[in-house]
């Protein structure tokens, strides 16, 4: 089986040497450069908005982009550059490879109590079509996937009004029990708050919220998705999913999360009712809290920084330790935020079906914005099944390093809502990622290369 090469403390080998070349295949770019570090962004790139000028300026030079700036990104007319700056941040972080995992969803019931407008997949309890999975339904599907060489189960499910906290313990133990080598990645935010009042402990606040969140660990969780965040504002949340838990809440779940040592995912829903300002504030609060989270493994790997902002996308001299956090490094005695996921809004059969979603440029940008302004969150996911296989692949050159995995019964949004069951072989992500100019590498959740044969498989060392 072909094998995509080892980083060297995060670096990569194929990523381009001091005073060598980038390459672009952009017209509106030059090709090509030979300075180290580049001192003007038209030796890189050659914007043809000139407002992005002291843009590229800045992120050549590992400086943080203001909100303003972010907007900006947003609204210049020149998708070109944005993009191409977009794939040098990606690249000075990930070299040429592509990351991809081996996974299975599962999504318990579909029976919510809430009913948020984007949402086409919460039924209630007497509605055709609602489901709920019993914990040996789960428990076998992960027997199954785990079978099948799967290295991770991602499951998420509706807020259910009966099922009482010990179904999902039990759900966890059971699966650590029958199917030990998955990662259990498992419940966005809002089900976690869901599970502190199902546990008796709405009123302990945030300790509640810790000593939820250890019992769930205690019996198998070994990290959080992404989900629920939707877009972090008031008005959006006021207009579309009203009765959910706001941002300061999706943000203690996380911050309580890593408190603990889990790992997680950020997630943005864009393309529907929100502003392009409204999506630029969410990656604020999302940067801010992570340049907390990392400030001891900042300090430890001595990256230089002021205000306590923490760029990992800069040129590599910024970097004499490790640029990129991962579980187990010095300094790091917390979990993190992995990934962020931008998520098109897909208006099929939701309560705001006549809204028209997000184009496909409008998806590309959001992409290449993502990795630019989230400087301090290491893996931009274009999630396929969201994005179709194609897109994903164009958004790899435009700041996405990670296309996700072989999924199957992904239920909660579908594209076209042709299938509930989605799934594709690795044969075709290899293609897809190789098609697109990366190296693809397998991945465990926590971003640990895989070495595998056939079904079995073991972290790389
Ligand atoms: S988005 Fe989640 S919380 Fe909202 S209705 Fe759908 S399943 Fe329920």
């Amino acid at each position: 089986m072909e094998e995509a090469p080892s980083p060297s403390k995060n670096r990569l080998p194929d990523r381009p040497e001091p005073n060598s070349t980038y390459t672009s295949t952009s017209n509106t770019m030059s090709t090509l450069i030979h300075q180290e570090p580049p001192t003007a962004a038209e030796t890189v790139l050659q914007p043809t908005d000139p407002r992005l000028v002291p843009v590229v300026e800045d992120v050549l030079a590992g400086r943080r982009l203001s909100p303003e700036q972010g907007m900006l990104l947003f609204e210049t007319p020149d998708l070109h550059t944005i993009c191409g700056l977009a794939d040098i941040v990606r690249r000075r972080m990930h070299g040429n490879v592509t990351w991809f995992n081996i996974n299975r969803h599962i999504n318990y019931s579909n029976i919510c109590t809430l009913s948020c407008s984007f949402c086409a997949f919460h039924r209630k309890r007497d509605e055709e079509g609602a489901y709920e999975y019993s914990v040996d339904q789960v428990v076998e599907e992960a027997i199954k996937a785990q079978e099948a060489g799967a290295t991770e189960l991602h499951i998420v499910g509706g807020l259910h009004p009966r099922l009482p906290f010990e179904y999902y313990t039990d759900m966890l133990s059971s699966i650590r029990e029958h199917a030990p080598k998955l990662h259990i990645k498992a419940f966005t935010a809002v089900e976690v708050v869901h599970l502190q009042r199902k546990s008796r402990r709405g009123h302990l606040g945030y300790e509640g919220l810790i000593e939820v969140l250890r019992d769930l660990k205690a019996a198998g969780l070994q990290s959080l998705p992404g989900g629920g965040a939707e877009v972090f504002d008031d008005r959006v949340h006021e207009e579309i999913f009203k009765s959910k838990i706001k941002s300061d809440e999706w943000l203690d779940v996380h911050k309580a999360a890593h408190e603990i040592g889990l790992n997680s995912n950020a997630t943005m829903l864009y393309g529907h009712v929100e502003k392009r300002r409204e999506r630029i504030h969410h990656m604020e609060l999302l940067r801010t809290q992570q340049d907390r989270t990392l400030a001891d493994w900042r300090a430890a790997q001595g990256i230089r920084s002021e205000g306590g902002e923490v760029v990992l996308t800069g040129p590599d001299e910024l970097y004499p330790g490790e640029r990129l956090p991962m579980t187990g490094q010095d300094g790091l005695s917390t979990g993190y935020f992995q990934t962020i996921i931008p998520l098109p809004f897909f208006p099929d059969k939701s309560a705001l079906e006549h809204l028209p979603g997000p184009t496909g440029l409008e998806n590309l940008r959001t992409i290449a914005v993502c990795r630019l302004m989230l400087d301090n969150i290491p893996h931009v996911k274009a999630f396929w099944i969201m994005q179709t296989l194609d897109m994903a692949q164009v958004m790899l050159q435009n700041g996405a390093d990670d296309i996700d995995g072989t999924v199957v019964w992904y239920d909660i949004t579908h594209v076209d809502g042709a299938s509930t069951h989605q799934e594709t072989t690795v044969t075709d992500l290899k293609r897809a990622i190789r098609e697109a100019g990366f190296v693809p590498a397998e991945r465990d959740t926590l971003y640990r290369r895989i070495r595998r044969d056939g079904s079995d498989w073991r972290i790389e060392e």
